[in-house]
């Protein structure tokens, strides 16, 4: 079967290292982000003939465009990573509604609408792969993260599901829960003083858990997992 995949939030972070890998690996991708002109310069990274498509997950237009446009041009997709996700940090009684709303659609609702719109294909080729990036604070919680601990966690509850809705048709869902990584979304934290309690000592690069993603994209009998990916962190959480 040929690997076509799929990498939202592929432009930047963690995705963008899924999606080397993967382009290693001899997937044909495409790569979505909010700017088509990203996606574009990130497609055109992998080398090769990669697609950029332009989609903002928290939206379900864009979501089904995207799948449109990939099985024009792609053929079936059968490999899904949602990587694409926000965080807006704070207490939960200075967090806005609009905050709330913003990460709960990205993070959960964006995965549920990419995972729905991916289905159909999966289920007509009797197979395919999907992995979402939850977080370690989605199953141990963090003061300051209480919704994005939620659309996290919510992403394990869904992942769990679905991967016994799909089993029988040779679909598998899992999900990484990484901790601490060096992108855009840690760049303003205390790296010193946080790391002192990570037991491996270091903040995990965007590397590390692409590793663990295109492990679990391709493991043929794991399925309803949460592979954590964290330095240890969770041990001491
Ligand atoms: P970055 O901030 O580096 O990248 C975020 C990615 O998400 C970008 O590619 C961005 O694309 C995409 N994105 C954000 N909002 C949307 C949207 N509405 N529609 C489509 N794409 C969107 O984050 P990371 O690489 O660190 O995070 C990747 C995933 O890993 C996220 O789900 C995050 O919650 C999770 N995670 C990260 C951890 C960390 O320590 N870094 C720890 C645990 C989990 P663009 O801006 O181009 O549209």
């Amino acid at each position: 079967m040929e690997k076509v995949g799929v990498v939202f939030g592929g432009s930047r972070g963690i995705g963008k290292a899924v999606a080397q890998l993967m382009a290693e690996k001899g997937y044909r991708l495409a790569i979505a982000s909010r700017d088509l002109e990203v996606a574009k310069a990130a497609a055109r990274n992998l080398g090769g003939n990669h697609l950029a498509l332009r989609c903002d997950v928290a939206k379900e237009q864009d979501i089904q465009s995207a799948f449109a446009e990939m099985e024009k041009k792609l053929g079936r997709v059968n490999f899904l990573v949602n990587a694409a996700g926000i965080n807006r940090d704070a207490l939960l009684l200075r967090t806005k509604t609009e905050d709330m709303i913003s990460q709960l659609h990205t993070n959960l609702l964006g995965s549920m609408l990419t995972c729905k719109a991916a289905l159909k294909n999966m289920i007509q080729q009797q197979g395919g792969s999907i992995v979402n990036i939850g977080s370690v604070v989605g199953l141990k919680g963090n003061p300051g993260q209480c919704v994005y601990s939620a659309s996290k966690g919510g992403l394990v509850g869904f992942s769990r599901s679905l991967a016994k809705e799909v089993a029988r048709k040779k679909i598998r869902v899992n999900v990484i829960a990484p901790g601490l990584i060096h992108t855009d979304m840690t760049k303003g934290m205390k790296e010193e003083q946080l790391k002192k309690n990570i037991p491996l000592g270091r903040f995990g690069e965007p590397s590390d858990v692409a590793q663990a993603v295109v492990f679990l994209l391709e493991s043929p009998y794991i399925t309803g997992h949460v592979l954590i990916v964290d330095g240890g962190l969770q041990l001491v959480l």
